[in-house]
């Protein structure tokens, strides 16, 4: 499916609970002629709903999250960036594993199961796209969803292609 980034960054939003919405400074600078990115717009929203929801979580401050997004010849990359706590850098490597939490203490505060970067994972590899994190202890972190353009996919393996093929 065909689909523009800047709905998928900011309907992802709108799917977090109100007030968590109104606590929080959301920014999204998506420039407009991006190309359009191959996926499946209901599981990428739910990517980005686990990314939002680890960065007011993750955090002490007033959140402030910025979603920027750039492309290139094979993808386009969706940033989202947060001024939470940060994962230091031995933990960096681990937080894609199921049930992998930093804080074991803080997390019976917080309440997660670990499971959310798993499955963005999964959701990213079975777009043929990638998640990857960077981030500072103390200042921030930004993950960065790589989804492959639409321009790129080979359409022989679509439902309308097929329909279309059998007459
Ligand atoms: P779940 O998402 O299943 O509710 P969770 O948030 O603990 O639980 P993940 O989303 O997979 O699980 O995140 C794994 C761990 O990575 C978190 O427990 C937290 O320690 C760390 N983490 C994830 N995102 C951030 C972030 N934006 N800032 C700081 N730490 C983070
Ligand atoms: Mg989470």
């Amino acid at each position: 499916e065909p689909l523009r980034v800047r709905p998928i960054v900011e309907e992802a939003w709108r799917r977090l609970p109100k007030a968590q919405q109104e606590a929080a400074i959301f920014e999204a600078d998506i420039p407009p002629h991006l190309p359009l990115i191959h996926g499946d717009k209901n599981r990428l929203e739910q990517v980005l709903v686990n990314l939002y929801t680890n960065a007011l979580r993750y955090n002490q401050q007033q959140p402030h999250i910025r979603v920027t997004a750039t492309g290139d010849e094979r993808f386009v990359h969706i940033r989202v960036e947060d001024n939470g706590i940060g994962i230091a850098g031995d933990h960096l490597d681990k937080i894609f594993d199921r049930f992998y939490r930093v804080d074991v203490t803080a997390s019976r505060l917080t309440g997660g199961t670990g499971l959310g970067l798993a499955i963005s994972k999964g959701i990213m590899e079975a777009h043929h796209g990638r998640i990857a994190v960077e981030s500072k202890e103390g200042t921030g972190s930004a993950f960065t969803l790589s989804v492959p353009l639409y321009s790129l996919h080979d359409g022989d393996n679509d439902e309308e292609t097929q329909n279309f093929d059998r007459g």
